[in-house]
């Protein structure tokens, strides 16, 4: 996935993209994330993420391990849920100059 096909959005766009699920969101992804440098794969808590939308409208997490500080990512497909695609149009459609 190359960088430049991703642009970054607020925690406040991504409630917005997901609604009552935001709260799922943050139980499943945000606090349940694999770092590669802890012992205990998908029991770490993302900490200082950046959030980011890509081409196929997809949600990407990027933030860093609460436990050691390695950086972790999540990779969330939002691209074929129809309930999130008019929302993340819209927001993707602000977001351009
Ligand atoms: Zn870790």
């Amino acid at each position: 996935m190359s960088a430049k096909n991703k642009v970054e959005i607020t925690e406040s766009d991504l409630k917005s993209i997901l609604g009552n699920d935001f709260l799922d969101f943050e139980k499943k992804v945000i606090s349940n994330v694999y770092c590669g440098n802890c012992d205990s794969p998908y029991s770490s808590t993302t900490i200082n993420y950046h959030i980011f939308l890509n081409d196929l409208n997809d949600i990407i997490l990027e933030g860093f391990c609460k436990k050691c500080g390695h950086p972790v990512s999540r990779y969330v497909e939002a691209g074929e849920v129809t309930k999130y695609q008019e929302r993340i149009a819209k927001i993707k459609k602000l977001l351009k100059p």
